[in-house]
This record gives C-alpha cells, structure tokens and sequence, in this order.
C-alpha cells in the first residue's frame, strides 16, 4: 500500500492527536503516504484532502481536539455520499483508511470496507462505549477531568453544608459516571444501566445529614436524565440546600492523559501495520488486558459495551 488517509469523526476526544501524529510518522517511515482528510465523513465526501509530513503532526502530541477538525455527516449515511466519497479515495490515489471515532464512525468505517476500501478504526470517544474495547481514546483523560471537577466542587460544598448533583456525559453510557464517581468519591451514582431509585438517593442523604455529614456529591450520567431534575426531586423530598453543576464540554478537552498518548501512539502505529500488508483488511482496534486487538466490525452488531457494575457496586459499598 503506497497512500493511506486518516479522519477524525464524530465527537472529538482527547488522545486522537496522538493517535493522527502516530500514523503519518509511522506510515512516513515505512514509506506510505499519509493523507489528512479534514472533518470527517463530510470532507471525505468534499475533497478537503491534504498529504501530510513529519513537521504537520509536530507539536500536537499534547494538545486536546483533533486538527483534522470533525464532524456529523449525514450525508455519509446515504449511498449517495458513500459513492462521492469512494470517487475522492480514488481521486487521490488513497488505498486504506484509518478512521478515528466513536460507533457511528466504525459503523462508517464499516460502509466503506463493504465498497473494498481497506479500513481499519481508531475507538476515538471519551463515552467508552465500543464493543470489543476495555477503554476507548480519552475516556482516561475524560475521567480525569471529571475527578477535578469534583474535588473543587466538594470543597465548595462542604464549607457550605451543600448535596452537590454533578452532571457528566456518556451518552447512553454510565462509565465515565461510574469511574469518576468511584475515583472522586461521591455517595451515589445514576446510571443508565441502573434502574433509578430516588428514594435510595434521599433516604441515604438524611440518614448521613442525621449523622452529622451535611455535603455529599451525586453524579449523574446525562443518559439518565438531567442533573436539576435531579435538584428537583431531592429539594422537593428533603428541602436540603443542593446545587447542580453541568460539566458540559469541558469533558472533551484538555491536554491528554498519559494514558491517552500512549493509546494514540499505539493504535495509530498498529493501524498503518495492518494497512501496511496490502491484503484487504476490515477491523476495529480495542484493547484486552492491556494488549491490542483487532476485532471484525461485526461485533458492532453482536456485543453491547457494558459499564464495569462492580465498580459501581463497590462505590456504593464504601461511599456511606
Ligand atoms: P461519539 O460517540 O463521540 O459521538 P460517534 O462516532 O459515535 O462518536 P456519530 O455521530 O454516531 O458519532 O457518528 C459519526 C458519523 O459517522 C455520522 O455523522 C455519520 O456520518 C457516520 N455514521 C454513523 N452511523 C453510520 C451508518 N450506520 N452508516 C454510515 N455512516 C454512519
């Protein structure tokens, strides 16, 4: 394989710099050209196609985003659009495809290897909900940022005698909630993957406000419901003082985890060897115990992502 190219699509996360610097460098040096196809499915579909060199990706390994930039493209789901970006690949010569996203862009990417482009995907989503994955390319750095997050509202919270209800993202996903809740200590996390008990919530904040502890943190995953209705119904079954904080986009940024870099460089370098060997290849890279699979995109259809529930049980045992 002489070119390859590279998108980011969907939501970006942290880590996918280091995931695109990985590549060019590594397809670089085994003499692949590397192609930088901006915003996703759409500039695939448009020709915003540039080739890429060593000093392109220099200085980015530690920057947040994706300087590919990125995009929703519904165009993309429609044959039409398959077919136009097909005629760009072909255009400039572009043999193999990585493309870094979450399941919508797999779900892409896999659209693509059906048409004979060889591809293979980068789980790029702070939600870590990709089957076939333990974690996904900034979930670390998501996880992180929410623990930060919930260490400086806690100290607000505790001179103040406050319920803090902090709202984090995941999409259908309770993981991000899960780890960060367990990792910052919070009393009680809300789950998608959990039926919600309001009740439970109350009952334990006045049996702790009894005993003397007047601020707890709720974290609850915006697959659930929104943090104020929340507020709402603990206010209306308690009239405690609580505050909700949104987090918002803030978990999408930031300089990327250790974790993170490491994960880019990794997948990104594995991605050009198996582009690099010239038969057709269709996969989903993921990690198992700490080592990189490649997966067939037909997990995407057979095996659902599941949130790590003894770490919620074990968040639920020692946060009393
Ligand atoms: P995140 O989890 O961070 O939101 P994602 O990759 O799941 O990322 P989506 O919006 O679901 O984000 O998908 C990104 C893009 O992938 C879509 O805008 C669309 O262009 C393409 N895509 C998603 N599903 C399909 C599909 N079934 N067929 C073709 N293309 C798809």
């Amino acid at each position: 394989m002489k070119k390859i190219g590279v998108l980011t699509s969907g939501g970006d996360s942290p880590g996918m710099n280091a995931a695109i610097r990985a590549i060019v460098r590594k397809g670089i040096s085994m003499n692949i050209e590397v192609y930088g196809i901006y915003h996703g499915y759409t500039g695939l579909i448009e020709g915003t196609i540039r080739q890429l060199d060593l000093g392109s990706v220099g200085d980015i390994i530690h920057r947040g985003g994706t300087i590919l930039r990125t995009s929703r493209s519904d165009a993309f789901k429609t044959e039409e659009g398959r077919q136009a970006a097909l005629a760009q690949l072909r255009k400039f010569g572009i043999e193999g495809l990585v493309v870094i996203g979450g399941d919508g862009s797999s779900r892409g990417a896999q659209k693509l290897f059906e048409l004979g482009i060889s591809t293979v995907t980068i789980p790029g989503t702070i939600d870590n909900d990709i089957p076939g994955t333990e974690m996904t390319l900034g979930f670390d750095t998501a996880v992180n940022t929410v623990i930060e997050a919930i260490d400086k509202i806690r100290d607000t919270a505790a001179s103040h005698d406050r319920i803090s209800v902090i709202e984090v993202m995941g999409r259908h996903s309770g993981n991000i909630a899960v780890w960060a809740g367990l990792a910052g200590g919070a009393e009680s996390i809300v789950i998608p993957e959990v039926d919600f008990n309001i009740e439970e919530i109350t009952d334990k904040l006045e049996e702790t406000n009894k005993r003397g502890k007047k601020h707890s943190t709720i974290i609850v995953a915006e697959g659930v419901c929104s943090g104020a209705k929340v507020v709402e119904m603990i206010k209306e079954r308690t009239g405690l003082d609580t505050r909700v904080t949104v987090l918002g986009h803030m978990q999408r940024g930031g300089s990327p985890s250790a974790t993170d870099r490491l994960l880019g460089s990794r997948w990104g370098a594995k991605a050009v060897e198996l582009l690099a060997s010239g038969e057709p290849v269709g996969k989903m890279l993921g990690l198992r115990a700490n080592r990189l699979v490649a997966n067939g995109f037909d997990l995407l259809h057979s095996e659902k992502p599941a949130v790590n529930l003894e770490l919620y049980e074990l968040s639920n045992s020692i946060s009393i």
